[in-house]
C-alpha cells in the first residue's frame, strides 16, 4: 500500500512527530490553531493501546510550550476501547491528567462505538472540562446527542460523519445530512460551548456564516474546522475574513485507513492516484529510471 503514500501526504503532517510539529508550528505562525491526531485505530492488546497513550503523552510534553491552545483528537478505539471500557478510560484519565490548557477530543469513529464514546465523554466531561466530543450529522440519534452536550456545557465538532451506516441509523441523502447539518449547528452555534462547524461544503458554510451575521454570534465563540490538506482556499478565506480556523492534523505511520475515508470522499482522489499507479508501472516517474 506504499503505492498510496503520494497521495496520503497532502493529509498528514509527516510520519513522525518531529516532522508533524514543525507543520503545526508554521499553521500556527499562520494564524491557524490545530487539533492534533496521531494516527492509529482499533487496537486489540493492552500493550498497543498503551504504546498509542504513550505517543499522546509526548506529543503533549513536546506542545507544552505552545503558547496557544491545541486541541488533541483521539480515538478510543486506538485507546482501547475494544478490549474495555474500564482500560480506555484509564488511558483516556492519563492523557487528561497532562493535557494542561489544552483539550483531548475523541474522534466519532463507526456506530459500533458511538455509544460507547458518548458515554465515555460525558462522563469524564463532568470532571474534566477540557474534554470534548465529535458528532456526526448523518446519524439520525444525533439531535439528542446535541440536547446532552449543550445541557452538560460539553465542547463539540460536529461533522457529516465519514463510515458507512445502515439507513435504520443514519441519513442517506446529501440533502437530509445537510439539512440535519444546519440544525444542529445552529444549536450548537446559538447554546453549546465553543463549538466546531467541521466542513468543507461551501453550500454549509455560506448558511452558516448568514446564521452568525445574523444572529451576532460572537467570532470568538465557536471555531470553524477544517482537514490539513483540503480546501486550503476556504481555510485562508475563514481566517481572513477573521474566524477562528482550527486544522485537523494527522501524523504517524498508521496513514491508511485514513487516508483511505479521504480517497473515498472524492472521485478525482480515486483518478489522482490511479494516474501515480500507472506513471509507476509504466516508468514515467521523474526518478523511475535510476
Ligand atoms: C475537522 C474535521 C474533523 C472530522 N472528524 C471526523 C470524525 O471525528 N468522525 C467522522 O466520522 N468524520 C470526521 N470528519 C469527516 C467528515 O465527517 C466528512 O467525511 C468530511 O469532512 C467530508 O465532508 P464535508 O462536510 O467536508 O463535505 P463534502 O461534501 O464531502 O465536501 C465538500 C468539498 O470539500 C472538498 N473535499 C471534501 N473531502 C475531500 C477530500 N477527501 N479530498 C479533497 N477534497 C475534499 C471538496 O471540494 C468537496 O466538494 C471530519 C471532518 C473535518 C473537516
Amino acid at each position: 500500500m506504499r503505492i498510496l503514500y503520494p497521495f496520503a501526504k497532502r493529509f498528514i503532517a509527516g510520519e513522525d512527530r518531529a516532522t508533524a510539529l514543525k507543520n503545526i508550528k508554521s499553521l500556527y505562525d499562520q494564524g491557524f490553531l490545530c487539533t492534533v491526531d496521531v494516527l492509529g485505530e482499533s487496537v486489540h492488546t493492552e500493550d498497543q493501546a498503551i504504546a498509542a497513550k504513550s505517543e499522546y503523552l509526548a506529543l503533549l510534553k513536546d506542545i507544552e510550550t505552545f503558547r496557544r491552545p491545541v486541541d488533541i483528537s483521539a480515538k478510543v478505539s486506538a485507546l482501547g476501547m475494544d478490549i474495555s471500557f474500564d482500560l480506555c478510560k484509564k488511558n483516556t484519565k492519563d492523557l487528561i491528567d497532562a493535557v494542561r490548557h489544552h483539550t483531548i477530543r475523541f474522534d466519532m469513529e463507526g456506530s459500533d462505538l458511538t455509544e460507547r464514546t458518548i458515554k465515555l465523554g460525558l462522563e469524564l466531561q463532568k470532571t474534566h472540562k477540557n474534554l470534548g466530543v465529535v458528532l456526526q450529522a448523518y446519524l439520525r440519534r444525533t439531535d439528542q446527542d446535541v440536547q446532552s452536550v449543550i445541557e452538560q456545557g460539553v465542547s463539540t465538532r460536529l461533522c457529516k460523519g465519514a463510515y458507512k451506516e445502515p439507513d435504520a441509523i443514519a441519513y442517506q441523502s446529501m440533502d437530509e445530512i445537510r439539512e440535519n447539518f444546519l440544525k444542529q449547528a445552529f444549536r450548537l452555534l446559538k447554546e453549546g460551548n465553543l463549538p466546531a462547524i467541521a466542513t468543507h461544503d461551501e453550500v454549509l458554510i455560506e448558511k452558516i456564516i448568514e446564521f452568525i451575521e445574523r444572529e451576532k454570534i460572537p467570532a470568538d465563540s465557536f471555531y470553524f474546522e477544517l482537514l490539513y490538506g483540503v480546501r486550503r482556499d476556504i481555510q485562508k478565506v475563514l481566517l481572513d475574513k477573521g474566524y477562528q480556523v482550527r486544522l485537523y492534523v494527522p501524523y504517524g505511520k498508521a496513514w491508511l485507513p485514513y487516508t483511505l475515508r479521504r480517497l473515498a470522499e472524492r472521485k478525482e482522489n480515486i483518478i489522482f492516484v490511479l494516474k501515480n499507479i500507472v506513471r509507476e508501472a509504466l516508468g514515467l516517474g521523474k526518478f523511475s529510471k535510476s
